[in-house]
């Protein structure tokens, strides 16, 4: 796109994190948007109920289930996925005016909907956050205290066979502390040292 008086501004790129539930992605990318308030972090539509301290427009957009099959029927959505019984997907204008501006845009997002970002912008760069042994992944999905065993073991199941789609990413960062692996990130993004 093109600003006057500043000639062409380059498309800025797109970058996927995902992990395994448990790997503590959300804080690292709370981190990174303190770190830079300067990149577009997309907000999600979820159908999943709203928890505690969730915020509607800044956590998630909580929507029912018509709303978001609607907008799935309009293709307004970059990717979607259903994930643990409920469905989340990513605006897509808000994602692409990012990007047209030149300004870096973020995605959170599982492993599905990684996969449908790689095959509909094969430029967007996927990165994936892992724990820094398998250990530690059982020991913060048991550690919560609040679920119970089958639900744990589900979790073990799905968090395995994301740690498995390693390959088809092109970075990882290792989480073993919040503000390195942010660090990590933020030079992953703009391509700069911190
Ligand atoms: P939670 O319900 O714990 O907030 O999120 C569950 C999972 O859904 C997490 O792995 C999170 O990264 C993922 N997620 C959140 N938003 C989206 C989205 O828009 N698309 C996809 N594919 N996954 C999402």
């Amino acid at each position: 796109s093109s600003e006057p008086g500043t000639g062409v501004r380059a498309r800025s790129r797109l970058t996927v994190v995902s992990g395994p539930s448990g790997v503590g992605k959300s804080t690292v990318v709370a981190e990174l948007r303190r770190m830079d308030p300067s990149i577009f972090f997309s907000v999600s539509l979820t159908t999943r109920a709203q928890r505690p301290g969730e915020v509607d427009g800044s956590h998630y957009h909580f929507v029912d289930r018509a709303r978001f099959d609607e907008m799935v029927a309009a293709q307004a959505f970059l990717e979607w996925a259903e994930y643990a019984g409920n469905r989340y997907g990513t605006p897509r204008r808000p994602v692409l005016e990012a990007i047209d501006s030149g300004r870096p845009a973020i995605l959170e997002i599982e492993l599905q909907g990684a996969r449908q970002v790689r095959a509909a912008m094969p430029e967007a760069q996927l990165v994936m956050l892992v724990p820094p042994s398998w250990e530690t992944l059982v020991g913060r999905l048991t550690g919560r205290g609040t679920e119970d065993p089958a639900v744990v073991a589900h979790r073990l199941a799905v968090a395995e066979k994301e740690l498995d789609a390693q390959g088809e990413f092109d970075a990882l960062v290792v989480n073993t502390d919040v503000k390195q692996a942010a660090g990590e990130l933020l030079t992953l993004i703009t391509g700069t040292a911190v």
